[in-house]
């Protein structure tokens, strides 16, 4: 891991994280209500399509990669709502190689 790959950076802290959310929302038109924190056990993220985007507070210690992979894999389902191709398409368009992040992500724990 160098300094110059920024997709392995950690967050400087929550707001940082929080903005991120933000310039995505803004990018693939959702509108959010509502963005929380909080301790979740068995998963990294939940989306409902009223706008409500809950994230698991320990993506804030890992990489922007997983973040970011998090955060766009919850807002497309504000408009798709399964992991389809549609879906996967879309996440190529915005991530890449979003599959390796999956990879990295099954990995961990959610603890
Ligand atoms: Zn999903």
């Amino acid at each position: 891991m160098t300094a110059t790959n920024h997709g392995l950076e950690g967050w400087r802290d929550k707001a940082e994280f929080r903005a991120q959310i933000d310039v995505w929302a803004q990018k693939l038109d959702v509108e959010l209500t509502r963005v929380t924190f909080r301790e979740m056990r068995t998963k990294w993220a939940s989306y409902s399509t009223k706008g409500t985007l809950t994230l698991n507070t320990e993506l804030l210690d890992l990489d922007r990669e997983i973040g970011n992979y998090v955060i766009v894999h919850e807002l497309l389902h504000d408009s798709v709502p399964n992991h389809g191709r549609l879906w996967k398409s879309l996440m190529t368009a915005y991530l890449g190689d979003y599959q390796q992040i999956e990879v990295r992500l099954s990995r961990l724990t959610v603890r």
